[in-house]
């Protein structure tokens, strides 16, 4: 029978590599949340919400009525691309620039409220792979299998770096690597859904794996989790 599966963690551990990959495999959904997060985002950034390095909470809960986040699936790389109001803003969303706010506009709890009811109607029909912060904990409680990947901050703005670089945006390690622990920080103490590892996820520390390596282990809890 097909299972929920939750996939949460730091920045950067490489959750959606392999939750996609996962769900590939079998044949499941793949959510990415963070998209979504930072389709929103985005949204502030370029409605001058987010202005003079402050975000105006207020501003953008009066507007989350008028801001729609969908995916669709991209015939050229057989990925769900993020869209907000129609548009495809996939290539937008990953830039450090929008990094360096998505954590404040994670906190705002209207904003979470909106995303988890859309992420749990995305997810009704079991048969799904989601990665984020608060699968585990908040969208899918019962999950049948929960994993929470971490790694070493250093590790993880490595490859965040070296992302980034890959696809021309110019941009400085030591800046990645302090995003990668604020976020941490943001995402950890927030008072709305905090990301944690709970008691029944699996620990996945990716510090010293690759990727072939995490993605074995994960079928193997999968393959578990549905007997
Ligand atoms: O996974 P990704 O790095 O793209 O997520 C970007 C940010 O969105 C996270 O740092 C976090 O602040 C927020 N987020 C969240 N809850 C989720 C997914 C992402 O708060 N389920």
């Amino acid at each position: 029978d097909k299972i929920t599966i939750a996939i949460d963690g730091h920045s950067s551990t490489g959750k959606s590599t392999a939750a996609k990959q996962l769900a590939q495999r079998l044949k499941y959904i793949y959510v990415d949340t963070g998209a979504m997060y930072r389709a929103i985002s985005y949204y502030a950034l370029s409605e001058n919400i987010y202005r003079d390095n402050q975000l105006h909470a207020q501003e953008l809960i009066d507007s989350l009525d008028k801001i729609k986040v969908s995916f669709q699936r991209n015939e050229e790389t057989d990925r769900a691309d993020v869209y907000l109001n129609g548009k495809n803003i996939e290539k937008q969303i990953r830039t450090l620039e929008v990094s360096s706010i998505v954590s404040l506009v994670a906190e705002v709890s209207a904003v979470r409220a909106k995303l988890v009811a859309q992420q749990q109607e995305m997810g009704k029909e079991k048969g799904v792979v989601m990665d984020g912060r608060d699968i585990g904990t908040v969208v899918f409680p019962d999950a049948e299998l929960k994993v929470f990947m971490t790694a070493a901050p250093e590790v993880r703005a490595q490859r965040r770096y070296d992302e980034l670089i890959d696809r021309g945006d110019e941009v400085v390690y030591e800046e990645v690597l302090k995003n990668v622990i604020e976020r941490d920080y943001i995402d950890s103490t927030r008072e709305d859904s905090p990301l944690t590892q709970t008691a029944d996820a699996k620990l996945l520390d990716t510090s010293e794996m690759n990727r072939a390596q995490q993605f074995e282990q994960l079928v193997q809890w999968a393959e578990e989790a549905m007997r």
